[in-house]
């Protein structure tokens, strides 16, 4: 019964979603299987957390349009989210949600959803705010070589700040709403989980995650095979198959590993 609710549920929300070309058609068949398992096995806590993050990171994504005109395709490629992108930032917290129904009465699989979620909302938070910082971004390897702001592994003061209370946002609320028994440390450990995995998915894109160069533009990118102007774009550095949806992948199960071991700690 609760299944069907949740499948109803996430029918409604993913045409919304579509509606408001927050999701395309492939995004929006990927978040009626996403959703349905989160509110159907989870229930009303694990859909809150979702779409907290659901909301918040739409939102912030078509903010500060007026600035973020001219950067990095990252911003150009529009709001609309496709499935690639639905399971990159939502595959782990679903494959949580469907261990809760396995493991009902235990903590884990709250902390694993919640933190995979902090983490992609950390991410979210520090892209879409870092670009409000007045100076360019440093690599996040060194911290001294400036780049152009939108450039993959870059940071900045501002944008890690939106990164740590992106991952709070969502520490709060899975404290609060906690289902199981014994919430104890959750919030702290769900943020610190959160922009950990933020901060690995910037040190993933200074080294690591694919790269490549427009001509055209004369710019780096991370746009293959077909640049945002048209042009073809050349590989120049990463591991191929690390493109932007496995990065946020790991920036999720980053997360996950970082709470489970502090909550080990602990
Ligand atoms: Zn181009």
């Amino acid at each position: 019964m609760q299944l069907l609710l949740g499948f109803l549920f996430a029918i409604i929300i993913a045409l919304l979603a579509y509606r408001t070309h927050s999701l395309n058609k492939s995004g929006a068949i990927a978040a009626i299987f996403t959703g349905t398992i989160i509110f159907g096995i989870g229930g009303w806590q694990w859909a809150i957390l979702l779409l907290t993050f659901f909301i918040t990171s739409s939102a912030l994504s078509r903010a500060f349009k007026k600035r973020k005109l001219g950067l990095d395709e990252k911003f150009s490629k529009g709001h609309e989210r496709d499935a690639g992108q639905v399971f990159g930032n939502g595959g782990i917290a679903t494959a949580f949600a469907a261990l809760h129904f396995f493991f009902p009465n235990e903590l884990w699989p709250w902390l694993g959803f919640a933190a995979a979620l902090a983490a992609v909302n950390a991410d979210t938070w520090g892209t879409e705010l870092g670009v409000l910082n007045p100076n360019s971004p440093r690599m996040i390897t060194d911290l001294k070589k400036v780049v152009e702001k939108g450039t993959s592994g870059g940071i900045s003061l501002i944008g890690t700040l939106a990164a740590l209370a992106g991952s709070a946002l969502i520490g709060i609320l899975a404290a609060f709403l906690n289902p199981i028994t014994d919430s104890g440390s959750t919030g702290i450990i769900v943020t610190l989980a959160g922009l950990a995995g933020a901060l690995f998915d910037s040190f993933l894109g200074a080294t690591v995650q694919a790269m490549y160069y427009c001509p055209t533009d004369k710019k780096e990118t991370e746009k293959h095979p077909i640049h945002t102007c048209g042009t073809p774009t050349v590989h120049i550095r990463g591991w191929k198959w690390l493109d932007n949806d496995w990065v946020n992948f790991s920036c999720g199960a980053f997360g996950v590993i970082t709470s489970l071991i502090i909550k080990g700690l602990l």
